[in-house]
């Protein structure tokens, strides 16, 4: 099968002249997941990349800290984290390595 006609969605539809014809149109891509738990991330719509493009950057993505990357329960611990890394309560051994790498792209 042709790889762009994979990702077409097919329906048969009656016109109102009575002739069946097939509709066809792009599937959605699925709901974008979290980076690290992997759970459907809210505030993104399930656009293509046409109808992606159309939309204001506001729209695409929620607007803080790695907004349609991390999801919000992520986010806090990763903010969490990073703030006990800076006043000495937690130790830098201690923290996951997945998430480590996020409290570094914070720091920065
Ligand atoms: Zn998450």
């Amino acid at each position: 099968m042709n790889r762009s006609r994979y990702r077409m969605k097919k329906r048969s539809r009656r016109t109102p002249s009575g002739r069946t014809s097939l509709l066809i149109r792009n599937k959605k891509p699925k709901i974008a997941p979290c980076a690290l738990c992997r759970t459907p991330m809210g505030g993104i719509p399930r656009a293509t990349r046409t109808e992606m493009r159309k939309l204001s950057a506001t729209q695409r993505r929620p607007q803080r800290a790695f907004g349609g990357v991390l999801c919000g329960a992520c986010t806090a611990s990763v903010i969490k984290t990073r703030t006990r890394l800076q006043s000495g309560i937690a130790d830098e051994t201690k923290v996951p390595l997945t998430l480590m790498k996020y409290v570094k792209m914070l720091k920065a």
